[in-house]
């Protein structure tokens, strides 16, 4: 829908005030941009790349004297540190001369008008996206008037740091708490905002900022499919409350760049869970729907009033723009970010192996050697990743495999024998030798089934490798609106789930039986799921709908009379109805 979005959406449609028209000027073209140029230059697929170089042309061909970017009208500093990043992204891809004189006449004259302009609203809370694209400009020219615009941003932007050394929303917030710091999208972003800074102020405090941060956040909001509430603001952790799609891309993208600045694997671990669960679990089977809202307990999706803190009875729908139209305009940055993160370079002249899916890569290493590596695997539907390193020439430099934190017993195996020194789950590890043309790397990263234990009302989660597992639920599709070539969905369910699982939480291999099933072309949805998970249950006659939506799980350990049961459980993001916290049996 995407590669589309542009002959149909009147927000990103030619009338756009960044296309030089005179309609939407805000934050839509931008956020259009910055996902479209990554998909574009990655899949290297012309008309994508066509479509993509008519946004970008026009703000590089309009810069006003002055050197402000964008549409006249637009008075918000906000959109324009989109527009930044997505000039980043083009820069890297095309080596386009333009962009960093742009970039540094517009920074200039940020920095001129930072007395009398100050940030407002959005751009308060969203200073260090602008500061991500200074620290890249400031690698580049090492121009240090861009460091002291940075500091003008940090001063007028909002204190993320002190909001999470002193957290004050510790559940769902009422409509009196609400603001821009509560603000899902906003707190997504912030991720990186602590990372970013300590690049510039060197304080370990900065570093260790966002592990206070995610602990907060972790600890009153995250929900079992790895992301935090917010529809749209803070919502707790009951597990029907939802999360919003440019929240779930925004948190991925943070995420990457706290990655690379950190180097800490638990934070890739985190990335995929993201990635390979909430981003899919809210789409369609081919991307043409999304919600606004997506829940781990989601048993139906239709126009209704849900107990979300602020939005609307469409957020859970599928569709073209259910709620509101930004997660529309920003959605697809998504894969391909993540995608342009799976390597990365390392300090000592070397690769690692950050986050993991089928790839090849082209980089340069120490001593200016050319290499590639093509990485072939299944993951994250099966254990083994294996790779074809091809340098140019013999060549001696590091490359650091990731490896997970929930593995157990991982091996890695070079042109066919045991690397020697055994491999530790949340670590980086190191193979640094002599590379040769064609060595092959296996690396087994066998997936045990875990249960999750802490859930809402001591509610488990069903986990394997970095997949979160939910309960099957039969999906009744029904189309609601026309807004061809989109259109809207409500779903509605079509068998039981209102389940407790007989799951022993103490030994969860011996609940559990994996059955892996072919990989096929659409591994997103409830058919086309390429693991299941058979367990044991019971129904739950007293645990019924509330407003629309599961009520709480009720308080575990449970009992029930129903007949043992073998239910099915798939993927989070092959489930589009589902239960993720279940309920536990008495043993
Ligand atoms: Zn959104």
């Amino acid at each position: 829908m995407s590669g589309h979005l542009d002959e149909f959406w009147p927000s990103v449609e030619v009338n756009s005030g960044w296309l030089g028209g005179g309609g939407e000027s805000w934050e839509r073209g931008p956020y259009y941009t910055d996902g479209l140029v990554p998909l574009a230059f990655l899949l290297q697929d012309p008309l994508l790349v066509a479509k993509a170089h008519r946004w970008v042309e026009w703000t590089l061909d309009h810069q006003r004297p002055s050197g402000a970017i964008g549409p006249e009208k637009n008075t918000d500093w906000w959109p324009n540190m989109v527009m930044l990043k997505a000039m980043t992204q083009y820069h890297e891809a095309t080596g386009d001369p333009r962009v960093i004189p742009v970039m540094q006449r517009y920074f200039h004259y940020h920095l001129t008008e930072s007395g009398r302009s100050r940030l407002e609203r959005w751009a308060v809370f969203r200073w260090q996206d602008e500061v991500l694209t200074l620290v890249w400009l400031y690698d580049r020219t090492g121009d240090s008037k861009l460091l002291e615009l940075a500091r003008v941003l940090r001063v007028q932007g909002h204190d993320w740091r002190a909001q999470f050394e002193n957290f004050k929303y510790l559940g769902k917030v009422d409509r009196s708490q609400v603001s821009l710091a509560t603000h899902v999208v906003n707190n997504a972003m912030a991720l990186k905002a602590s990372p970013l800074w300590w690049l510039i102020s060197g304080d370990p405090a900065d570093r260790e900022a966002l592990y206070k941060q995610l602990a907060e956040l972790d600890r009153y909001h995250l929900l079992p499919n790895g992301v935090h509430s917010g529809d749209e603001h803070y919502a707790g952790r009951h597990p029907s409350q939802g999360t919003e799609l440019c929240a779930v891309v925004e948190a991925m993208f943070s995420l990457e760049h706290a990655l690379a600045i950190l180097g800490d694997p638990a934070l890739a671990d985190r990335l995929e869970k993201t990635a390979f669960n909430a981003l899919p679990g809210t789409f369609d089977g081919d991307m043409w729907a999304h919600q606004y809202d997506q829940q781990p307990n989601q048993v139906m999706c239709n126009v209704y009033f849900r107990a979300w803190t602020t939005n609307g009875p469409e957020s859970n729908l599928f569709g073209l723009e259910p709620n509101f139209g930004c997660c529309t305009a920003n959605m697809h940055q998504g894969w391909p970010k993540f995608a342009a993160s799976l390597w990365m370079a390392t300090p000592d002249g070397g690769l690692a192996a950050a986050v993991y899916s089928p790839c090849s890569v082209a980089a340069q290493v120490r001593g200016g050697v050319q290499v590639r590596i093509l990485e072939e695997t299944q993951y994250p539907f099966r254990e083994t990743v294996r790779f074809t390193i091809q340098p140019a020439r013999q060549a001696q430099f590091p490359i650091r495999f990731r490896v997970p934190g929930w593995t157990a017993s991982p091996s890695l195996l070079i042109n066919g024998k045991p690397h020697p020194s055994s491999l530790k789950p949340g670590s980086f590890h190191e193979v640094n030798r002599v590379w040769s043309p064609g060595d092959r790397v296996e690396l087994r990263l066998p997936m045990p089934v875990r249960v999750v234990t802490g859930g809402y009302n001591d509610s488990i989660s069903v986990e394997r490798g970095p997949l979160v597992f939910s309960l099957r639920i039969g999906e009744e599709w029904r189309r609601i609106r026309d807004k061809a070539p989109a259109a809207d969905w409500e779903v509605y369910p079509t068998t039981p789930w209102n389940y407790a699982l007989a799951a022993d939480p103490k030994s969860a291999a011996s609940s559990f039986k994996v059955v892996e099933k072919p990989l096929g072309d659409k591994l997103f949805t409830p058919a086309g799921a390429p693991v299941e998970i058979l367990a044991r249950a019971r129904r739950l006659p007293e645990w019924r709908m509330q407003q629309g939506s599961a009520a709480a799980p009720p308080q575990s350990p449970v009992r029930s009379s129903e007949p043992l049961e073998t239910v099915t459980l798939i993927p989070y993001g092959s489930a589009k109805l589902r239960i993720t916290a279940f309920p536990y049996l008495e043993t």
